[in-house]
């Protein structure tokens, strides 16, 4: 079954053990929403599991899933379930990480708004995906180490040129004073001699003024440099989720054959 559209994201938990293999993990979920008539193609509810080192790709990215327990809500959300029982257990440093790719990838993909990532429980009366996971918990892991690393890197360069802007004025002031200074009664000789002391000093300051615009614009290209890079490594970890996801699909749909192979045989369908 096709999603005509999608606005929301929503965050489950597995209730299995965090520390368990992908496959068994797998096996387990997928027989047990079989069990409850949630995985109406054979494939669990769940878009994408994250398990304590290993991520899986469980459905494929465009259909419903049966996993909110509200219609409404599965016709246009995608899911991703933490392997784990998080009324105890807390993210592992790579569930942490991976969630936030995930999501960031999706928000993207689909253009889904922050606000519309829920936890299942604010759906439904239930604890999933448990005590421990808020919408705090995914506040942070939403916001990468890289994309803060591009808010820091952006609102340096927005300092650096208006610094760069306020010394191209000052000396400009500079050169403004030095003609100023003709306005002034002395007789000639002197006026000549502090002008000429005036013109001398103002050129060593424009000189030091200029010095620290170069500095700061070597400085600025660094940073644009840094930026790019980290555009570059978020462009990346993006192209990762979708590769890793179209593999994980093709074969969780070779698996899926097996097992239903498997199940013809042992009389089970
Ligand atoms: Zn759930």
């Amino acid at each position: 079954m096709t999603r005509k559209k999608t606005t929301n994201i929503v965050v489950h938990h597995t209730v299995t053990p965090q520390d368990h293999d992908k496959l068994g993990t797998i096996a387990r979920i997928r027989s047990a929403h079989k069990k409850n008539g949630l995985a109406y193609d054979g494939n669990p509810a769940y878009h994408f599991i994250i398990g304590h080192n290993w991520t899986v790709a469980t459905r494929d990215i465009k259909t419903i899933g049966y996993h909110a327990g509200n219609w409404e809500i599965n016709k246009v959300s995608v899911a991703v379930a933490l392997v784990g029982n998080f009324n105890n257990d807390h993210l592992t440093q790579y569930q942490e990480d991976e969630l936030g790719r995930i999501l960031r990838h999706w928000m993207k993909e689909f253009n889904i708004a922050r606000k519309n990532i829920l936890l299942h429980k604010e759906i439904k009366a239930t604890a999933c995906p448990g005590a421990n996971i808020t919408q705090g918990l995914i506040d942070m892991v939403v916001s990468s180490k890289e994309n803060d690393m591009i808010t820091a890197l952006k609102a340096r360069i927005v300092e650096f040129t208006a610094q760069v802007k306020r010394l191209h004025i000052e000396v400009k002031k500079l050169t403004g004073e030095v003609v100023a200074g003709k306005g002034r009664e002395m007789d000639k000789d002197t006026q000549i001699i502090v002008l000429a002391n005036q013109v001398e000093a103002t050129r060593e300051e424009v000189k030091r003024k200029e010095e620290v615009i170069v500095a700061k614009e070597k400085e600025l290209l660094e940073l644009r440099g840094s930026l790019d890079d980290a555009e570059q490594t978020a462009e990346e970890n993006d192209d990762r989720i979708r590769e890793e996801a179209a593999d994980e699909a093709t074969e969780e749909l070779k698996q899926n054959i097996l097992g239903n192979f498997w199940d013809w045989l042992t009389g089970k369908r």
